[in-house]
């Protein structure tokens, strides 16, 4: 195997097909590789090579690693659309999921807004425990279900935190 790999990193672009009529495959292979990593790298995405997973919601093999979400949120009464993200998303049925560049752009983006919020009424949910109830708007855009927990966390004796894990 005759491997000419050029060690200048300057010179590891993609390859153009009409001044590169010496590349094999083998080198294109290489060089993709490399390409690959240095975007996982530079974007901290650890799903960035994610292509044809499975989709945990419908079971086709259709997930890979896509840069055109968009989150969507009313908060305040102010419709905030956040483009351009990056995350996973099942061709299939579409079920898609943020990663965690996305997730720090989302929350610098929403985090600020505790002025507004959703308003929830506190009430008895059985056994003398009190609870509150999302409003469906938050379930929806943060997917809660069923089964699902949270931490809560008390920040002060009229603030708190809860975080869905
Ligand atoms: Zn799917």
């Amino acid at each position: 195997m005759q491997k000419t790999k050029n060690m200048n990193p300057k010179n590891e672009d993609v390859p153009k097909a009409a001044d590169s009529p010496t590349i094999t495959q083998e080198m294109v292979t290489e060089t993709n590789i490399e390409i690959a990593k240095r975007r996982a790298g530079r974007r901290g995405s650890p799903i960035e090579n994610v292509v044809d997973a499975t989709c945990h919601v419908c079971g086709s093999g259709s997930v890979s690693f896509v840069d055109d979400l968009a989150f969507e949120v009313v908060l305040t009464g102010e419709r905030i659309v956040i483009p351009n993200l990056t995350g996973i998303r099942c061709s299939n049925c579409g079920d898609f999921a943020f990663d965690s560049d996305s997730s720090k752009i989302i929350d610098e983006h929403t985090g600020n807004k505790t002025a507004g919020g959703y308003e929830c009424g506190i009430s008895t949910v059985g056994a003398g425990k009190l609870g509150v109830y999302f409003p469906k708007d938050v379930l929806r855009v943060m997917e809660i279900t069923k089964k699902g927990k949270a931490i809560v966390t008390p920040l002060s004796r009229r603030k708190m935190i809860v975080e869905l894990y």
